[in-house]
């Protein structure tokens, strides 16, 4: 039989599980394009930042990844400009591919709306690693000339501010916080306070989520000494301070923006149905509409689930539209018949600093403290041991002499 040709595009969460399990059919050559050399777990980037975790727990390298998953795929570091539907081609920046399926898994980014005056310019995203690391130098740099009780080029207190009290904004304002708890005997010693902001439009933390995880995630945060400024419209952004619209100033030191994300750029060349953001609306297969062969999973796409509300974006949907996408094409090659892609959120946890989360499962079961927080270290060391095995197994190959 005639091997066929499967480019996946990203390999985030959503692109790397598509790859495990169409890698199973000895029919099938996978060819994993991604315009960085590695895996980035977003999800473990409030440790990250706050300097709990180093590089290595967030970043995957994707050669030896590919090798460990077998000798029918292949990783090749590529940024995708367009699809070719016509000619069935992706096209990279380096060559074009073939393909008889395609999977786009681009992902999201930062979405730096135009309507706010400066916010480009002058406030940070952590949609990138290169961007998390910046922020993470940023606060380590002021927890160290707080130590040295430095005399800061302004009066007042020192503060980081992040805009967007989202799933990250949260993870990350409390993970700080919590971090800043710890060296408190030290840091008290000096003379200015480091401050926390969260800051958002809505009238909560946590907006959209379920009342319990609000509530509980609120009163952590107070209890961390995060200050919480919500129905906070930031109307501009200069480099040291951010004017909200009802006129009230507020000057910081450092600030990261995690109040919305766009889709990947590369949908801007795609024709066919797109929301606001730029994901993709695809049919209820995830076939991305007058593109036969390619499909959409992940944060690229818009996903609803049953009762017809889109989902957040999550590494878990994106997991999910990637295993049924496998499903769907293996199926299409047998000519076996396949559902519509039924999306369905299992729970969320939620890091909240030290060893505190919050979670709910199945909708019905609620957990908080310790026990979410180990619930939440197993969901994630299951997912990144998965990788390492393969990612071991690659390193050998690629180390093996040659004889
Ligand atoms: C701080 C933070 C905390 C989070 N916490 C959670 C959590 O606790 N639980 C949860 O479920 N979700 C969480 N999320 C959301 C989760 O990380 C995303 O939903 C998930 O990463 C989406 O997976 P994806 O595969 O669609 O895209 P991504 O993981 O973003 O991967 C997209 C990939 O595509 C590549 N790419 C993009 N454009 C191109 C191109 N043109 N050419 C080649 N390659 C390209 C990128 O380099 C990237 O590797 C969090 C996100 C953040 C930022």
């Amino acid at each position: 039989m005639q091997e066929k040709e499967i480019v996946i595009i990203g390999a985030g969460y959503g692109g790397l599980r598509a790859a495990e399990h169409l890698c199973k059919k000895s029919q099938f050559h996978i060819t994993l394009l991604d315009k960085n050399p590695y895996h980035y777990m977003q999800t473990e980037l409030y440790g990250y930042i706050a300097g709990r975790f180093d590089m290595s727990d967030i970043a995957i390298d994707l050669e030896s990844f590919t090798r460990g998953l077998g000798e029918n795929v292949t990783f090749v570091q590529e940024e995708v400009v367009d699809i070719d539907a016509g000619a069935k081609e992706v096209v990279g920046r380096q060559k074009r591919y073939r393909y008889d399926y395609a999977i786009l898994a681009a992902g999201a980014q930062t979405n730096f709306f135009s309507f706010i005056e400066g916010l480009r310019e002058h406030t940070h995203g952590v949609k990138s690693i290169q961007r998390a690391f910046a922020f993470r130098q940023a606060f380590e740099k002021r927890l160290a000339d707080k130590l040295q009780n430095k005399t800061f080029h302004r009066a007042g207190d020192l503060h980081i501010a992040i805009a967007g009290a989202g799933l990250s904004g949260v993870e990350i304002a409390a993970e700080m916080a919590y971090t800043l708890k710890r060296y408190e005997k030290i840091l008290a010693q000096c003379s200015k306070r480091l401050m926390i902001s969260l800051i958002d439009a809505a009238p909560t933390v946590l907006p959209g989520m379920d009342p319990y995880l609000i509530e509980k995630a609120h009163r952590r945060l107070e209890a961390l000494g995060v200050q919480i400024r919500t129905e906070a419209f930031i109307e501009k952004i200069d480099a040291r301070s951010i004017t909200f619209r009802d006129g009230s100033e507020v000057a910081f030191d450092f600030i990261i923006f995690t109040a919305g994300i766009k889709a990947a750029d590369l949908t801007e060349k795609l024709d066919t149905p797109k929301n606001s953001t730029g994901q993709i609306i695809p049919n209820d297969a995830l076939e991305v509409k007058g593109y036969p062969g390619l499909y959409t999973i992940g944060d690229v796409t818009q996903i609803f689930d049953s009762s017809g509300k889109i989902l957040p974006p999550t590494a878990q949907i994106a997991e999910k539209s990637a295993a049924y996408v496998a499903d769907r094409i293996n199926r299409q090659e047998t000519g076996t018949s396949c559902k519509p892609f039924d999306a369905k959120m299992d729970g969320i946890f939620i890091a909240l600093g030290g060893k505190y989360a919050l979670g709910i499962l199945y909708d019905k079961i609620r957990v908080e403290g310790y026990l979410a927080y180990i619930l939440k270290k197993i969901i994630t060391c299951f997912y990144r041991m998965g990788l390492e095995i393969k990612v071991n197994a690659g390193y050998r190959k690629r180390n093996l002499p040659s004889r």
